[in-house]
């Protein structure tokens, strides 16, 4: 049997006030306290469209290719729910704002193109809020009216790896190009994912979908869960019945929610109070000279240009200001970007996941962290000092240089130094001296001891090992 998907993603716009009000938009306000009469939909009031909302979309539209509509067109979509006291949503049907376009994944060796049947403004809804025993329920309208985008893939997906591929690559897209925070938890992108199974060479099955997974981890589980449970049914000689259904994380299932609605069941017309949304091409031509360097290129310019692994492009080009990071480390060093990619993603990173960090919130600059790479690449740390200089750095506004006159930390490089040392080390230790030319190689790691401990440890031990071979010969 084989697998369909497509996904519905919800991307709530990062603008500061609503898709057709100038309440605010801000996360974790008072229940209530963010919606205004224009939200609720009260009589006399009339929408305004927010150009913020429209630009973004714009933008989003641009990086991944789409047609951008030059007339799109609002409806209203007619439904009843507590968390929608005015009875309809406001949301483009017919004449969608972008059109088209696709996103580019790599699942394990695979790259695959998934395209994209549309994506259009609406706005959110409120949402319910209940005790934990259930007993009483609240309706919060704050979220009422938050500009979304969303965004529609067409049903090309075909397993629950390409899924979160897919939704990875839009997430980072939308973070990178400021066009929404992204923040799952939030509720500032989720997904609702439709699956269908059918036997290889018959048309699509019948397909459920899962309501509003809010974690790609979940995403995945879901869908999983979802293949199995239909193709059971299909096995037993069943129908799988065209439905809504929720993903309980806890019990890790899709249950029955109900009833697919048919687009006809919402009664779908234009808005009366909204005009056609008409966008000039000025504002199409502003937003095209903004858009920055897409994640993509980025990823194959650090392959192809600075000689990085996949592995480390892709990581480095899954956030944007990181990427940016990485960029400023390679500006201010003069060591390899390899080198340098190696200090951001495990040094860097590592110690600002230990201490619960964003990048922007780094107590080390990029700048300075260029500087201790170059002194690693220059010969004078050894990757043991430089540890102990990145600590001293991350922990104190010091630049490279200073944390290492601070430690006292300075590999000895010169090697008539380096000699003399190996010298003295020598004609203390003539028993082993010995021994070593009667065979016992295992002593070379002695004698490099020695002179460590002789320098503080502070010569290099490449070159003190090839002294040393060198001189015992
Ligand atoms: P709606 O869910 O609003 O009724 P659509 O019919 O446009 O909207 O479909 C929404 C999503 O369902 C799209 O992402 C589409 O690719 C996907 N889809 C449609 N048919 C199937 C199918 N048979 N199997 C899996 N996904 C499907
Ligand atoms: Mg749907």
């Amino acid at each position: 049997m084989l697998a369909t998907i497509g996904l519905e993603v919800h991307v709530q716009l990062n603008t500061a006030a609503k898709i057709f009000s100038g309440a605010a938009t801000a996360y974790g306000a008072e229940p209530n306290a963010q919606a205004c009469a224009i939200d609720l939909g009260m009589p006399g009031t009339l929408p305004v469209m927010n150009a913020a909302a429209v630009r973004l979309a714009v933008r989003l539209g641009l990086a991944l290719g789409s047609t951008i509509a030059p007339r799109s067109i609002f409806a209203r979509k007619n439904y009843f729910y507590p968390d929608l006291p005015k009875g309809y949503q406001i949301s483009q049907f017919e004449a969608p704002i972008l059109i088209g376009g696709g996103i580019d994944i790599r699942v394990g060796q695979t790259n695959k193109r998934i395209e994209l049947t549309r994506a259009h403004l609406e706005e959110d809804a409120g949402k319910s809020v209940h005790d934990a025993f259930h007993r009483e329920s609240g309706i919060d309208l704050n979220r009422a009216g938050t500009p979304l985008l969303e965004v529609v893939s067409e049903p090309v997906i075909e397993s629950a790896a390409e899924a979160v591929a897919y939704l990875k690559a839009l997430h980072t897209l939308v973070r990178w190009l400021g066009v929404s925070d992204g923040n799952m938890q939030e509720g500032s992108f989720r997904c609702d994912a439709n699956v269908s199974v059918r036997k290889p060479g018959e048309a699509l099955g019948t397909r459920a979908e899962i309501k509003n997974v809010n974690s790609f981890r979940f995403v995945e589980k879901a869908i999983d869960y979802e293949i199995e449970r239909q193709i059971r049914i299909i096995e037993s000689g069943g129908k799988v019945v065209q439905e809504t259904r929720l993903y309980d994380a806890q019990r890790d299932e899709t249950r029955s929610m109900r009833g697919k609605e048919s687009a006809h069941d919402y009664r779908y017309f234009p808005d009366p109070d909204l005009p056609p949304l008409i966008l000039d091409s000025a504002l199409i031509e502003t937003e095209r000279s903004r858009l920055p360097e897409l994640p993509n290129a980025r990823r194959e310019r650090y392959q192809e240009d600075l000689g990085l692994s996949e592995y480390d492009s892709a990581q480095l080009t899954q956030d944007r200001a990181l990427s940016d990071a990485f960029e400023s480390v390679i500006a201010a060093s003069a060591a390899p970007a390899k080198l340098c990619a190696n200090w951001v993603l495990s040094d860097w990173q590592g110690a600002l996941n230990a201490a619960n960090l964003t990048i922007d919130q780094s107590p080390l600059s990029a700048e300075r962290l260029g500087g201790l790479v170059t002194r690693v690449h220059d010969g004078s740390l050894s990757s043991k000092m430089a540890k102990q200089v990145f600590e001293a750095m991350f922990a104190s506004d010091d630049s490279a240089d200073a944390a290492i006159a601070r430690l006292g930390l300075k590999q000895v490089n010169d090697i008539d130094a380096l000699a003399a040392h190996v010298e003295a080390v020598l004609t203390e230790n003539t028993t082993q001296v010995a021994q070593f030319q009667a065979g016992n190689q295992k002593l070379l790691a002695f004698f490099v001891g020695q002179v460590m401990k002789r320098t503080q440890g502070q010569a290099n031990p490449a070159q003190v090992t090839a002294l040393l071979r060198d001189r015992l010969g």
